[in-house]
């Protein structure tokens, strides 16, 4: 079927699965505030094809956890978990039909999969999938008894028999001095982890084994080659509109999410999206922009309309988001409940915002902060925000004969101290390179950051 034929089928063909509703605590209602405007049971469900598991479009990424600093557990320092409100949104999101959950060993700074397992454990066990990874990039971990360690704790740590879906956890990665293949090699194969997993599904101690793919083309269709053995359940891509056609102008190491979608499509491995706000920048995007999406429909955000254009293509399972405050829950389970397929005219608005995207030069950091800590403590996701934030709300110029030059300039710098600490600025990078190979996305981390630096020197001249 393709994605046409989809379209006319889909609002036929969406199932829903009612899930009862936990009973909410008074400190839960209180966080959870007004109803959502959707009732329950509207979730639109996918299904795996080897097991016939209905899965939640929306699914709910444990990489940004609510923090009692009021904060996404991804970017803050020292974070401790809100326990209580990650309760209540595990609460609405389960009451409102999200049913599939995906942590990781490594996400906020490794304590992830320890509160999602409190969270969880409240809930009955058949009202939740659970997915996690293996982690296990650092070399270190490359040992068969490593490996088998950090499984066995996700276990552990999620407080469940058996997990529901487990990847192998950004292949396509380099590690130090070495290349991606070598880095596979040593991950999965040599040491026997791959057909370890292969023997734990077949136990049934892990229901779906599938991978997330960062980086390497080559090792995605490796990976690929391998679907005959190893009967992959399903493949976690990045996917979104802008690296759809153009991941490479955004990052010469990505490959277009069309030709990794396609590639899962022939094979009928079902996709599961991550990144599909492209790290938070088609959430907020120029405002020129977002003119052109809300004359379309006025009361859409931004956000949605990403996440409405991942709904539309059949092959997608589930698309991931992080989601550290209840109103961004709220928002995404009503987009796809159910979901509304982008319209081939709408598709075509959206190819034509990704091409006046890449016009103004971002930089592509997600923010995961696989790079940090940076040995001379430079806060480079913070950098990287700030200046992505800038660029978005149209505050860095070009020429200091733009119009409203003074007025971006004081908002960049102004808005740079408050977002960035004096001694964790650009200038404080050295160019030591030691982050360049931990992250995924192939920024030129140093380079960059020598770039800003140069930006801000300008801006601070200018002013004299
Ligand atoms: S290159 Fe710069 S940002 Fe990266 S680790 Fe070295 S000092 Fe830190
Ligand atoms: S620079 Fe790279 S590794 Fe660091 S936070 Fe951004 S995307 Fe992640």
């Amino acid at each position: 079927m393709d994605r046409r034929d989809f379209l006319k089928r889909l609002s036929a063909a969406t199932a829903t699965m009612g899930l009862a509703a936990c009973t909410p605590s008074e400190k839960t209602k209180e966080i959870i505030g007004t109803k959502s405007k959707k009732p329950t049971g509207e979730m639109t469900y996918r299904t795996v094809p080897t097991s016939g598991d209905k899965v939640s479009l929306l699914g709910y990424g444990c990489m940004r956890l609510p923090t009692v600093q009021h904060g996404s557990a991804r970017e803050q320092k020292d974070i401790e978990i809100d326990q209580e409100e990650l309760n209540a949104h595990v609460d609405y999101a389960i009451e409102h039909g999200i049913n599939y959950f995906d942590t990781s060993p490594v996400y906020c700074q490794g304590r992830s999969e320890h509160h999602m397992g409190i969270a969880l454990k409240r809930i009955p066990r058949e009202k939740f999938l659970i997915a996690t990874k293996l982690s296990n990039f650092a070399q270190e971990f490359w040992s068969r008894e490593k490996s088998i360690e950090m499984y066995r704790n996700s276990f552990k740590e999620l407080q469940v028999d058996t997990i529901d879906y487990m990847l192998l956890h950004a292949i396509g990665g380099t590690s130090g001095e070495y290349n991606s293949t070598h880095t596979f090699e040593k991950r999965y194969i040599e040491n026997g982890i791959l057909d370890f997993l292969l023997e734990d599904r077949a136990k049934g101690k892990i229901r779906h084994l599938g991978f997330s793919y960062h980086g390497d083309i080559a090792i995605f269709d490796r990976a690929l080659a391998m679907h005959d053995k190893c009967k992959w359940d399903f493949v976690q891509i990045q996917m979104n509109y802008v690296d759809w056609l153009h991941a490479k102008e955004v990052n010469p190491n990505n490959t277009n999410a069309e030709y990794l979608y396609a590639e899962l499509e022939k094979r009928n491995i079902p996709a599961i999206i991550m990144e599909p706000l492209l790290g938070g920048r088609l959430a907020s995007t120029l405002s020129f922009i977002a003119a052109k999406l809300k004359a379309h429909r006025p009361e859409d955000s931004i956000a949605k309309w990403a996440l409405r254009y991942l709904g539309s293509f059949p092959n997608v399972l589930t698309v991931l988001s992080g989601m550290t405050y209840m109103e961004n829950v709220k928002e995404n389970i009503d987009t796809y409940s159910p979901v509304e397929p982008c319209t081939e005219e709408e598709l075509a608005l959206l190819e034509e915002v990704a091409q006046a995207m890449l016009r103004y030069p971002s930089v592509p950091c997600t923010g995961c902060q696989y790079c940090m800590p940076c040995p001379y403590g430079v806060n480079i996701p913070g950098i990287f925000q700030h200046y992505n934030k800038c660029i978005n709300e149209g505050n860095v110029s070009v020429s200091n004969q733009d119009e409203n030059y003074v007025k971006a300039r004081r908002a960049f710098l102004m808005g740079y101290d408050r977002a960035v600490s004096k001694l964790r600025q650009a200038d404080h990078c050295i160019g030591c390179g030691a982050c360049v190979s931990h992250c995924p996305q192939g920024i030129k981390i140093p380079a960059e950051m020598q770039r800003i630096d140069k930006y801000v020197e300008s801006l601070k001249q200018s002013m004299d």
